[in-house]
């Protein structure tokens, strides 16, 4: 996907102190659209940044649409994350810069890593009427690995496990000793927890990892709250277990990881951590130098907005790790 968004938060701006506790706080998404689909977008938010390294999160759908109006963004750049997509309903046909073509259907999931650079465009296979429900997240690199090489990766198989009546699929990181393939760069979790009818269960936590959860379709209280799609439920740090309850058909996205010890700044499609990174990224792609040329889109080259603005509302910078 590709965010609309220009205004990027001053470096320092983790709202919210990162919580170190367990703590319940409600953020409501916000409506946006993406490749002329209507979007929620539940990360970044005002209130909380980042949930671990996961630093974007587009929940898309489920929707219908017509002939000739599926999901197109075209070519665009990344620097600095991966992204993550995980496909619930309907399918998308991802091209990249280093010649992947992939299309992605309902159990998979697309990593890209953009690394110091790729760009890649997502569309709508088919110009036939259809459905989509998606999830596409991205995970910030840490300073060690955010130069890395891009690379491409597809999944069609991730690990499922019984919660209780919820079927678990471990999409990033382990969970109860199942390994997701999916090769990140920070220690999070990315959890799929899906119930065809009412049931509950007892989930097991990483208490050093903070977590957020949002509901993907149905209803599910989680602890004392109840939930329904489009709030997403940030639960902070500190806790073994949680508690989840549904009474009907529902699903629930988890993630969480260890709080992010490094201050990023996340502007249009790119992470980094200064104004003059995003510059020379933005006019690199403007100026088709760096990134390489994604082929065979029929949607139209996206242009990188003026980030010479940034480096005038950048903040003082606080120390990494402060909080
Ligand atoms: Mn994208």
């Amino acid at each position: 996907m590709s965010t609309s968004e220009r205004v990027a938060p001053p470096p320092d701006s983790h709202a919210a102190p990162r919580a170190g506790r367990p703590v319940i706080e409600r953020i409501e998404t916000r409506g946006a659209e993406v490749g002329q689909l209507p979007i929620h977008r539940a990360l970044p938010a005002r209130e909380r940044r980042m949930v671990g390294a996961w630093c974007f999160l587009d929940h898309i759908g489920p929707i219908g649409h017509a002939a000739g109006h599926g999901l197109h963004v075209g070519p665009h750049p990344h620097i600095g994350l991966q992204t993550f997509t995980w496909m619930i309903e309907g399918e998308i046909l991802h091209r990249d810069s280093l010649g992947y073509r992939q299309p992605i259907r309902p159990g998979e999931v697309n990593l890209m890593t953009a690394g110091c650079g790729i760009a890649h465009s997502e569309d709508a296979p088919t110009e036939q009427p259809g459905r989509l429900h998606a999830v596409q997240l991205w995970i910030a690199l840490p300073e060690a690995e955010r130069r890395r090489s891009p690379a491409f990766q597809h999944h069609p198989e991730l690990p499922r496990l019984s919660e209780g009546g919820f079927r678990a699929t471990v999409l990033a990181g382990a969970h109860r000793g199942a390994h997701s393939p999916v090769e990140v760069h920070s220690p999070i979790i990315g959890l799929d927890l899906a119930a065809a009818a009412a049931t509950r269960a007892d989930l097991p936590l990483e208490p050093r990892f903070e977590h957020a959860a949002l509901v993907l379709s149905g209803e599910v209280r989680i602890e004392s709250e109840t939930l329904g799609p489009d709030t997403l439920l940030y639960l902070g740090s500190g806790r073994g277990r949680l508690e989840l309850e549904c009474r009907s058909a529902s699903r629930l996205l988890l993630i969480g990881g260890e709080p992010f010890g490094e201050d990023i700044l996340l502007w249009w499609n790119f992470v980094a951590r200064r104004p003059e990174e995003i510059e020379a990224a933005g006019r690199a792609w403007n100026e088709r130098r760096h990134f390489g040329e994604v082929e065979g889109s029929p949607s139209a080259r996206l242009i990188a907005p003026d980030a010479s603005g940034l480096r005038l509302r950048a903040a003082p910078r606080q120390p990494s790790g402060a909080s």
